[in-house]
């Protein structure tokens, strides 16, 4: 199988067309044609000469992910499930910066990109980790998340304006990335870090890097190599438990890295950075959702000039645990606030759809081998 052209860097781009004989400017008239035009055929990039086009395609495969199903309306979150190459399944999910009231679609958005296809650290609550690791993504696969929903709502918007769309220049439809769909990005590393870059690229995604957030679940070292990296990419650590008993309870990697270690990777990071970071914080009923668990919490935070996103547990099939009543997760969001601690409740409605990624794919892949 030939490696696919949006797996390559700039950098490895910009080689290969040197060992072509070929100029450089060829490369950012190719990179916008992968990442700005999200053209998906050689033949559309009409700039390159048919020699070039060739040579493209005789080396390298342009691969798009195949839609194979989509949940939700146009103007609220939706969540894609893709299949790859080899028949795997991942999902992305985007997000509407103003979920619409009336009827008009946001035109900011936010999307929800995975790195695996599984996820290998099991924590107790997640579905994405439910059947185990598969593989990791490779970096186009990754990319390829952002260009085929900006086609597939490019498509959609040309289709309502009476129009086929064949080319898309100029139209970013998403804004933000937030790097938390199934999988652990820094157990993926290297793919993240060349995808981010294309997506950042000034002659690629030209999305800014403080607008791309990666997730963790607390991987210690990867935290301090990410803090040496030159880009300015946010972070966000999955925390759900503030001490080691309570995380130790629901994140098996907290045994690997435990509080001490994590906070002392994070503590390199603001020293790196000073930079914010986030905690994401799921609450679940009865596991770390009382006034003593916001203690810690608070501690914590502001020890690391944290922010706390605090999310109500969303119900995963199979998994025993639920989310805490609306006054609960509301007094432990007071009881941060009373400490000073810059916190968020989210608290739309609908969960269902608006669920964590990994569950869709799980459905599938589970009915498939149902036949
Ligand atoms: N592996 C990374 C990124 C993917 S998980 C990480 O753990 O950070 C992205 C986020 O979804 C994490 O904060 C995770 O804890 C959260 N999540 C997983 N299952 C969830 C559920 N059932 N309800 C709410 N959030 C969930
Ligand atoms: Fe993996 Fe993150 Fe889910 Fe934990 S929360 S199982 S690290 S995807």
């Amino acid at each position: 199988m030939l490696p696919d052209i949006k797996s390559l860097t700039r950098e490895e781009l910009e080689a290969q067309f040197k060992t072509w004989g070929e100029p450089i400017y060829r490369v950012k008239q190719l990179m916008d044609w992968l990442y700005v035009q999200r053209v998906t055929d050689w033949d559309a990039m009409t700039n390159l000469s048919k020699q070039l086009r060739e040579k493209l395609r005789s080396e390298f495969s342009l691969g798009t992910l195949k839609l194979a199903r989509i949940q939700g309306s146009r103007d609220t979150t939706r969540k894609f499930l893709w299949q790859l190459a080899d028949g795997a399944f991942i999902e992305s999910v985007l997000i509407p910066a103003n979920p619409s009231l009336y009827g008009e679609a946001s035109d900011r958005h936010t999307l929800c990109i995975s790195t695996q296809v599984g996820c290998a650290y099991g924590c107790k609550f997640c579905a994405s980790g439910l059947d185990g690791w598969k593989r990791n993504l490779s970096p186009h696969e990754i990319v390829e998340q952002v260009m085929s929903v900006e086609r597939h709502c490019a498509a959609e918007e040309a289709a309502i304006a009476g129009k086929t769309a064949t080319s898309f220049p100029g139209t970013r439809i998403v804004d933000n990335i937030v790097v938390m769909g199934m999988g652990e990005p820094f157990a993926n590393y290297d793919n993240l870090l060349k995808a981010l870059r294309l997506l950042n690229s000034p002659w690629g995604g030209r999305i800014g890097a403080r607008k791309i957030t990666v997730s963790t679940s607390g991987l210690a070292p990867q935290i301090r190599k990410f803090a040496d990296e030159p880009e300015q990419f946010s972070l966000a650590i999955s925390l759900h438990g503030a001490t080691d008993e309570v995380r130790g309870r629901i994140m098996p990697v907290n045994k690997k890295y435990p509080l001490k270690e994590l906070t002392a990777a994070l503590d390199y990071y603001q020293m790196q950075r000073g930079r914010f970071i986030t905690f994401e914080y799921i609450l679940i009923a009865g596991v770390n959702d009382a006034p003593e668990h916001a203690r810690p919490l608070a501690t914590l935070a502001k020890r690391l000039k944290a922010k706390v996103n605090l999310i109500p547990y969303n119900t995963v099939e199979d998994l025993p645990w639920s989310r805490p009543d609306e006054e609960t997760c509301e007094q432990f969001l007071r009881a941060l606030r009373a400490e000073k601690v810059v916190c968020t409740l989210r608290r739309e409605k609908g969960h269902d759809i608006d669920a964590a990624c990994g569950q869709l794919r799980l459905k599938r892949e589970r009915e498939l081998a149902a036949g």
